[in-house]
Parts: C-alpha cells; sequence; structure tokens
C-alpha cells in the first residue's frame, strides 16, 4: 500500500508525533534538543539568506557553541526535485547525526527529506519517490519556521517541485519533525508581502482541512483556531511587523493549520494553486487565496450543515457568501493583487491553470465534485 493511502486511512484517527515548543525567546533552547538527542554533528538546512544575515544566526552559533555543525547551501523558495537530489548527495557520507531546518516551509521540507536520506540506508530521493520505497528511518529532525506560514513543521508532507513545473508531495509519518521549536520572534523580520502570503497559505489550509471529506472533530478543533487566529491577526502582522502579540498569534495559527492538514490533506483550493505559483511565480499563498473566495461559494451548496455555523463564526461572518466576501476584503487589506491579468495570467495562461491545476489526490478530498467545466466557468 502506498504510504499516502495508509496516512488516509489512519485519518480516522488523530496522529501527531511532533513536540511542539512555542515561545517567544524560545530558539537558543534548540541546543537542548541537540544534546538530548546526542548529536555530535548536526547539519543546519537554512532558507534563502535572510536568516544568515540576522542577528538570530549569531545567537545560534552561540548556542551550538563546542559542536560541530555545517550551514547547508541556501534553500531558494519552492525547491526542485533536482535541488533536493543534488543538495543530499552532496552531504551524503558526511556523518551528520542530526538535521536542523530554520525558515520558510521550503527550508523545512528539504530539511526533512535530508533527515531521511542522510540516515544511512544508501537510498536515494529518487527512490523515495519514483520507485516509492517505504520510509525506514530518519535522522532525528528538528523544524524552526520564520514563517507563519505553512505549518510543515508538524505535517507528515514535503512539497516539491518537478521539472516540468508540477508540485508533488511526498507523504510519509517519519516526515514528522521530533521537534517544532516555534519562537515567534524569529518571523517579525517577514517583509509585508511574505506575511501576508504565507499567512493566507495558513488561512487556507484550515479552511480546505475544514470541509475536507477526511475531516475529524479533533482537525475540525485544530482548523477552527486557526482561522479564528488568522483571520483577527493577519492585518495587523502586514501593517505593524513588530506587533508581537500579533506575530505569536499568527505562528500558532499556522502551527495548527499544519496539525489540521496533518489529518486531512488539503483540497482543490491547493490543486489549483500549484500551477499558478509554478508557471506564473505567484507565491504559493498568494496563488492559494487567489482561488479561495470562489471556492468557498462553490462548495456553498455541499456546505448545509449546522456545523459550517462555527466556520462563520471563527471568521466572524453569518454565511459562506459572507466568508467569500471577507476572503476578498481581506486580500485588498494585506495588498495582495486579485486580478489574474495583473499577475501576468492571461486567456492563454487560464488555460495552462485548467490544464495542470487537476491534481486528483488534492480535487477529490473537495466537498463538492470538481469538474473542469466548473472549475472554468469559476
Ligand atoms: P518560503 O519558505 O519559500 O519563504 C518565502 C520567502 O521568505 C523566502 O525568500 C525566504 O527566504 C523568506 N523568509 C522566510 N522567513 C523570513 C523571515 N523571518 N524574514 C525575512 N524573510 C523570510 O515560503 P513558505 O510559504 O513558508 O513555504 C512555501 C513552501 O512550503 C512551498 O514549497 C510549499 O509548497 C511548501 N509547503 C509545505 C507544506 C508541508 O506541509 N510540507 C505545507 C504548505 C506549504
Amino acid at each position: 500500500m502506498a504510504p499516502s493511502e495508509g496516512l488516509r486511512q489512519m485519518s480516522k484517527f488523530y496522529r501527531n508525533p511532533t513536540t511542539i515548543l512555542l515561545e517567544n525567546g524560545a530558539f537558543p533552547k534548540i541546543a537542548d534538543w541537540v544534546h538530548l538527542v546526542g548529536a555530535k554533528k548536526i547539519l543546519l538546512v537554512l532558507g534563502g539568506k535572510f536568516f544568515k544575515g540576522s542577528s538570530y544566526f549569531g545567537v545560534l552559533k552561540e548556542a551550538l557553541r563546542g559542536l560541530d555543525w555545517q550551514v547547508s547551501t541556501p534553500v531558494s523558495e519552492n525547491p526542485k526535485i533536482s535541488f533536493v537530489r543534488e543538495f543530499s548527495e552532496k552531504f551524503r557520507g558526511a556523518s551528520f547525526d542530526c538535521v536542523i531546518g530554520i525558515g520558510g516551509g521550503s527550508a523545512i521540507d528539504t530539511a526533512k527529506m535530508a533527515a531521511v536520506i542522510l540516515a544511512g540506508d544508501a537510498a536515494t530521493l529518487d527512490d523515495y519517490i519514483v520507485s516509492k520505497k517505504a520510509f525506514k528511518k530518519r535522522l532525528p529532525l528538528a523544524a524552526v519556521p520564520t514563517t507563519a506560514g505553512t505549518g510543515s513543521e508538524v505535517t507528515p508532507y514535503v512539497s516539491l517541485s518537478t521539472q516540468d513545473r508540477k508540485k508533488i508531495t511526498v507523504t510519509d509519518p517519519q516526515l514528522f519533525p521530533d521537534l517544532a521549536l516555534l519562537d515567534p520572534l524569529l518571523t517579525h523580520t517577514m517583509p509585508a508581502p511574505v506575511s501576508a502570503s504565507t499567512g493566507m497559505d495558513a488561512l487556507s489550509q484550515a479552511i480546505e482541512s475544514f470541509w475536507s471529506v477526511h475531516h475529524t472533530g479533533l482537525s475540525d478543533t485544530h482548523a477552527l483556531r486557526a482561522v479564528s487566529l488568522v483571520t483577527r491577526h493577519l492585518e495587523t502582522v502586514v501593517a505593524k511587523p513588530g506587533d508581537a502579540q500579533a506575530r505569536f498569534a499568527m505562528a500558532l495559527g499556522s502551527c495548527e493549520s499544519g496539525l489540521a492538514i496533518a489529518q486531512t490533506a488539503t483540497t482543490a483550493v491547493h490543486s489549483v494553486s500549484y500551477p499558478i505559483t509554478e508557471h506564473f511565480g505567484v507565491p504559493h499563498g498568494h496563488a492559494c487565496a487567489l482561488t479561495l473566495a470562489e471556492f468557498i461559494r462553490f462548495n456553498e451548496p455541499s456546505m448545509q450543515d449546522s456545523r459550517y455555523d462555527s466556520l462563520w463564526k471563527a471568521m466572524g461572518v453569518s454565511s459562506a457568501f459572507g466568508a467569500a466576501e471577507f476572503v476578498e476584503g481581506l486580500m485588498g487589506k494585506i495588498g495582495l493583487e486579485r486580478r489574474l491579468s495583473k499577475l501576468g495570467i492571461d486567456r492563454k495562461g487560464m488555460g495552462v491553470v485548467l490544464q495542470n491545476g487537476f491534481r486528483p489526490d488534492r480535487v477529490k478530498n473537495n466537498p463538492r465534485e470538481l469538474t473542469t467545466e466548473a472549475l472554468k466557468s469559476m
């Protein structure tokens, strides 16, 4: 049985083995975890250039003083399979004892894959993603998110881009990190567009988890808290990047959206977002936000159950149509463009999105059946 099917079946239950530490100023405690797992040699997987240029790199060096650590090649946004393949092979044989991913979802996903590949059983990335080899072991793994976000620090997924601009998701329980260390202070440096886009990813994930055909009572609890936190605080972090209370709420909301999708996976909104990112370079969360309101309207006939009242309440509205309007209004307030033409997606581009936006594993999670015709009319 493919791991993803196994995981789907298990979603009737609640499974999350990741230990979560969420505290302002918690970052240096990463050293306690390193000592706890007895690691002597550490691979640090860092996203972009921002982290090495921040004062937190100094804090990290101080925390890891006396230990043998190595910094990876910086991870670019939406990592490609080819990048992760080269990345992992470069460090093969270096005998690391643990991996720490610090950054947004791109760095954390790369760290997850590296922790599996560097665990020492000679398997390559292609063994896992092409031959679907079962994951046997991985190195101890900690994830430190600096966006809020993807929630990748608490999910069993890795998202990778293919050479032909498709997005694949690797799913396996081994991809749950051992530790998710959330220090909201690390997210204060996000520029407004990154805060806006990544925040909309968290909102979209939470709403999609709630309406997913795989939702459970427990996943709903996380999804509702995530919706409530993100809808109340996203505008503030975009306008006031140093607002500690709002940043804390966003870090928690993002983590709860990850806890929710770890049980349910995402749905059609994410499926359609992938070609928008891969072919037109729209950041992941912004790409999700583009169709979220329309999907709320589309799914409305399948959201008549009274449990949806709690979703509308968490958003501060009273109906699906109110929720769709709320999402559009929020995008305007946080400066996310809604017009596809302004994002370089013309009529021909729409064809590309339609052609590549149907990922069956996600579309089938949608509460209302989605056809190409329905998507076209949207
Ligand atoms: P990202 O990791 O690509 O980062 C976006 C940009 O923000 C980068 O340039 C990064 O360097 C910068 N950045 C990050 N933190 C910063 C900070 N504190 N200050 C300044 N700059 C900062 O963006 P993301 O949205 O976090 O991750 C997107 C990736 O995660 C995609 O590949 C997506 O498919 C994947 N994803 C994975 C999961 C999962 O469960 N594994 C879930 C959702 C999304």
